[in-house]
């Protein structure tokens, strides 16, 4: 019978009874509780962690089916620090618990954004241009730095190209260096504990160029840092 005549029937479907009847057995369809099984299933399991601005560095197993996660659970099996202290374990916090659940969220960021009006502004500028020019017109005419930074926390992003991005920001920091010196730049670079490739990216960067850089210590599930300077 369909899932939907069972629904109808629902208060008829008693077969027989057992335990003088405070037990019933039924026949019902219980194809439906399938799609739980299914939830649940995975090819395989991989070693991961979650790039959110924290350490980094929590090893959670990830269950994966056709290539995509399904859900994920903290690993068990860091070393030991020493002896007589107690391990580390579970590791990894409510964020990384849910983070599956917004790899594949609609709202995810995939592409960059850009402020609409600055955009028009440099695609304009860029047509005549070369980078770091373009950013001077804009950002040194104060009409033109009044017209997209006065609309800051109004949304009015566009999807931009990683090219023109990464070009902008080149073009803002080489701009910077020639006008102010490279110690007016100042960068943002995650938790030096233990996540190092998303760490030193950053902050070699800032040395090579002369600038100046923080770590903030993010990590949610050890909250114990405080700002440090590098
Ligand atoms: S702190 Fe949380 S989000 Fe960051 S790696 Fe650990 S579990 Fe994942």
């Amino acid at each position: 019978m369909s899932h939907f005549l069972d629904r109808l029937t629902f208060f008829k479907k008693t077969v027989s009874e057992f335990s003088d009847g405070h037990g019933a057995v039924s026949n019902e369809d219980r194809s439906w509780e399938n799609a739980y099984r299914s939830r649940w299933q995975h090819d395989k399991v991989v070693r991961s962690t979650h790039g959110v601005n924290c350490t980094g560095s929590c090893s959670w197993k990830i269950f994966v089916k056709n290539g995509l996660i399904t859900w994920e659970i903290q690993q068990t099996d860091y070393p030991r620090t020493r002896a007589d202290l107690p391990n580390h374990e579970p590791r990894g916090c409510p964020r990384g618990a849910s983070y599956s659940w917004y790899v594949y969220s609609a709202q995810r960021v995939k592409y960059p954004l850009i402020r609409g009006r600055l955009m028009e502004m440099w695609r304009e500028a860029r047509k005549s241009m070369d980078p770091v020019d373009a950013w001077k017109s804009i950002s040194q005419n104060p009409e033109k730095a009044r017209r997209y930074k006065s609309i800051r926390g109004q949304g009015g992003f566009v999807r931009a190209k990683w090219d023109e991005v990464t070009e902008m920001i080149a073009a803002a920091n080489v701009f910077t260096i020639k006008e102010f010196g490279p110690d007016r730049i100042y960068g943002f670079s995650p938790i030096p504990a233990m996540s190092m490739v998303s760490y030193a990216a950053g902050s070699r960067y800032m040395s090579l160029i002369g600038g100046g850089g923080a770590s903030r210590p993010t990590c949610r599930n050890r909250p114990t840092g405080t700002t440090r300077l590098i």
